[in-house]
């Protein structure tokens, strides 16, 4: 996809236009979200013509947590706001997770009226909490850079927007019951390979460390060495890999472990023009793994790692729902076993092995 400066600047006009119509006898206060609105906000304004202010607010990340509003701020909304005209302006709105984490820093102000635009606008992917009161264009939902979205920082003074070519990714599946060394594994593969870790694990046991409504969902099934319901976790995970628009791969570790989840992620990867490359399975004895988890209880903390018959019940949930994905992956033949016993470096090894004959 390519869009040209005349085209979007044709857009901005249009969003301006329009805003002006409901807003001339007001004096509204627009607001910028930093850092990629800064050059639609530049030229909105030029278009606009009637009295108005402008501000700016910039979010920490996008890696806060959603669910909760556990939302830090680096520029805040701006001051006497109370009872004004505040209209925000995006530059894209995809799923919607930044938007939510506006609303909520703004639902604490008693501004008067509160109204959404943005440049560019994902529909396949927004997940329509709010309404979006202005629209510059709909776009597919493909990585873009340039007019001020960026890749890794760069690319944001770029006139026209491009769509980033994302075929280089490697996307990975480590797979193994618990104990196998997945995480660790992970660990030394994403330094190596320049991949984004996704452990579903961790991302529980952040939220319920933050005590978030997504851990305290998760807590009860996590303590017992159950699996959290699919639609949880599904859900979970997406919010990780959009989280990561620039990343050059995913290591999923801990995820998919059922079919639900398997073809939950297929689907998701495609409608991104990604995929998986290969399932790679940390092979090792139950007698050996409940040794090493026992022995990682004593530090971790986890509940789930200091009692047998919780592990027992997790290699269970693992037999039983996950070892089945063995076939699925097969069948797609993307499955690979890797000897999971040995030393940490010789295990990268083969590991290593096995991501060297992917294309
Ligand atoms: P792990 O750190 O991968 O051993 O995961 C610890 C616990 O988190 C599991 O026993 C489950 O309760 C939960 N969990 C992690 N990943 C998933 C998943 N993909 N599906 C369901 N539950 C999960």
């Amino acid at each position: 996809m390519f869009l040209s400066e005349a085209e979007i600047l044709a857009a901005v006009k249009r969003i301006a236009e329009e805003i002006a119509a409901d807003y001339k006898d007001e004096v509204p206060i627009f607001v910028g979200v930093l850092n990629g609105a800064f050059m639609f906000v530049s030229d909105f304004l030029k278009y606009y013509p009637y009295p108005c202010e402008v501000s700016f607010v910039k979010l920490s990340s996008y890696r806060g947590l959603t669910s909760t509003g556990i939302v830090e701020t680096l520029l805040d909304v701006p001051e006497n706001i109370e009872g004004r005209d505040v209209i925000i302006l995006e530059d894209i709105i995809d799923t919607g997770r930044t938007l939510q984490e506006l609303v909520h820093i703004f639902s604490n102000t008693n501004v008067r009226n509160f109204k959404i635009a943005s440049l560019f606008y994902k529909s396949e992917v927004y997940n329509g909490e709010y309404t979006i009161d202005y629209f510059g264009m709909e776009i597919p939902d493909k990585f873009i850079i340039g007019y001020g979205l960026d890749y890794k920082e760069q690319g944001r003074n770029l006139r026209d927007v491009y769509q980033i070519n994302q075929t280089h990714m490697i996307n990975l599946v480590l797979f193994g019951k618990p104990g196998a060394g997945k995480g660790t594994q992970a660990g030394y593969l994403k330094e190596k390979y320049n991949l984004k870790h996704i452990s579903t694990g961790d991302v529980f046991r952040f939220n319920i460390k933050n005590n978030t409504k997504l851990g305290q969902l998760a807590k009860s099934y996590m303590d017992k060495g159950d699996l959290v319901p699919d639609e949880v976790t599904i859900s979970m995970l997406k919010d990780e890999v959009e989280k990561n628009p620039d990343a050059s791969g995913f290591i999923f570790d801990g995820f998919p472990r059922t079919a639900a989840q398997a073809e939950a992620l297929d689907n998701f990867l495609e409608s991104k023009d990604m995929k998986i490359h290969a399932t790679i399975a940390l092979e090792a004895k139950d007698e050996v793994l409940i040794e090493r988890l026992l022995e990682r209880g004593k530090n971790s903390g986890r509940p789930d790692d200091q009692d047998e018959s919780k592990i027992r019940n997790r290699f269970e949930e693992y037999n039983l729902k996950t070892a089945p994905l063995k076939e699925y992956y097969e069948a797609q033949e993307k499955f690979h076993s890797v000897n999971g016993i040995g030393s940490i470096e010789d295990i990268t090894d083969r590991l290593a092995k096995v991501i060297n004959t992917l294309s």
